[in-house]
């Protein structure tokens, strides 16, 4: 059923596959199960692309894969998955799915909250989300094994919905931010069918449980392409009113330079390779309504650092919920944020202890961004700036200089 291809058509190099990846097929393998690499790590290998992680699928049971292995563990309750160590390096092998029943359990949307069926391999193809992630590589032999044209879309640089679209997005509307996600990172184009039903699909958004829209919208915040993905979602219907953060991002353009820049930093940063903290990028994203808050507050009487807690405060509030803003991450935000008026304070020994301040790069980032989009004078950054990379004599002098 498959369309198969030998190495020389599909072209893939198989140095930037993980040799642990290979070792761990060749060994479920000799034990007599099906053994494939799949799904993101094909599409990228046919891409040329080196794999940032390897997903394996195979016919064996977790059981049976679990005892093949010395650093194996079972891992999910409902539907397990075996997680299996080489050094350092973690392969996730997961049992070929079945295409699930047509009374798995859904919500009353239509999503499906429960779908832990084994199944046949092409049942595993027919399950998953995009043309181009439903495709297994055989390290062994080199063969590409393709259920639905696959090979065909990664040429055309076409993003396809497996099956019916209206009906893949009921199931799990996820598939629309995916959709969005892999447009803006591949550069591909999403088929028309496949994009068509997202505007009117988008407010299914609002059932899929906050936590993960939230590991989605990271995963797309910090793909290196974030400007581009945003421009995606909002082109593609996504961006009204289904995630609050996304409609302060995309619908108000006084705060947009800030932002702006913000995410052209990170995008810069994760293509470098360099961390991001998602602390900073959530403090960068929500800065503009703080501001508003902050000058409301202030112009109600509070003293500046007060008002400022108060505006920080009340826009977690509103996000936390619906974007499930995990309490590290707003802890981070609302340091960085609290960090902005002690910037001003350029006297004394004040500087000297913003300096000592563990997040005090984060917070001069921040101030950095406050300065390149306008909202602060040039000057004030470039202050901190000179007194941050100097010597402590010519501390003293920017100090003095200062007052
Ligand atoms: P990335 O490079 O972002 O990791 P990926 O394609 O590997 O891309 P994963 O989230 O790691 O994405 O998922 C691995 C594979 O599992 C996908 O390629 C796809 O085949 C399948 N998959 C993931 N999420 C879904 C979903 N919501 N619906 C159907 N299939 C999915
Ligand atoms: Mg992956």
């Amino acid at each position: 059923e498959p369309i198969i291809l030998g190495q020389a058509e599909h072209g893939i190099d198989l140095k930037l596959v993980s040799p642990n990846a290979i070792r761990l097929t060749q060994t479920l393998q000799e034990a007599g199960f099906k053994a494939f690499v799949v799904g993101g790590a094909v599409r990228d290998l046919l891409l040329g692309v080196k794999p940032k992680d390897f997903d394996i699928a195979t016919d064996a049971t977790p059981e049976q894969v679990k005892k093949l292995f010395r650093r194996a563990f079972i891992i999910g309750r409902r539907f397990q998955i075996v997680h299996v160590m080489f050094g350092q390096e973690l392969l996730e092998v997961t049992t070929f799915r079945g295409k699930g029943s047509d009374n798995a359990p859904k919500d009353e949307h239509g999503r499906v909250l429960r779908d832990n069926s084994f199944g046949p391999q092409h049942e595993d193809a027919e399950r998953r989300d995009f043309t181009i992630n439903a495709m297994y590589y055989d390290p062994a032999n080199q063969t590409v094994l393709d259920y639905h044209g696959g090979i065909a879309d990664i040429r055309e640089k076409t993003l396809r919905i497996i099956g019916m679209p209206e009906a893949r997005y009921r199931e799990d509307p996820i598939r629309m931010l995916r959709v969005v996600r892999f447009a803006a990172k591949l550069g591909f184009t999403i088929e028309p069918a496949t994009r068509a039903p997202i505007p009117v699909m988008a407010p299914l958004i609002d059932n899929v449980p906050a936590a993960r829209v939230f590991d989605e919208m990271l995963k797309l915040l910090l793909s290196g392409h974030a400007l581009a993905c945003l421009k995606e979602l909002r082109s593609a219907g996504l961006h009204h009113g289904l995630l609050p953060l996304l409609d302060v991002v995309l619908e108000q353009p006084i705060g947009m330079k800030f932002v702006t820049l913000a995410l052209e930093s990170t995008d810069a940063r994760v293509k470098a390779g360099k961390g991001v903290s998602p602390g900073f990028l959530f403090a960068s994203l929500l800065w503009h309504q703080v501001l508003e808050k902050w000058t409301a507050y202030r112009a109600a009487g509070e003293a500046p650092i007060p008002a400022l807690h108060l505006a920080a405060d009340a826009v977690l509030d509103t996000q936390t919920d619906n974007l499930a803003l995990q309490r590290r991450i707003a802890t981070d935000m609302r340091d960085i944020w609290a960090m902005q008026p002690r910037f001003e304070r350029r006297t004394g020994r004040a500087p000297y202890k913003l300096l000592e301040n563990p997040r005090f790069r984060a917070g001069y980032d921040f101030l950095l961004l406050r300065c390149a989009s306008g909202e602060l004078d040039m000057e004030i950054g470039e202050w901190w700036t000179a007194f941050y990379e100097a010597e402590a004599g010519e501390r003293e002098r920017l100090v003095t200089q200062a007052n």
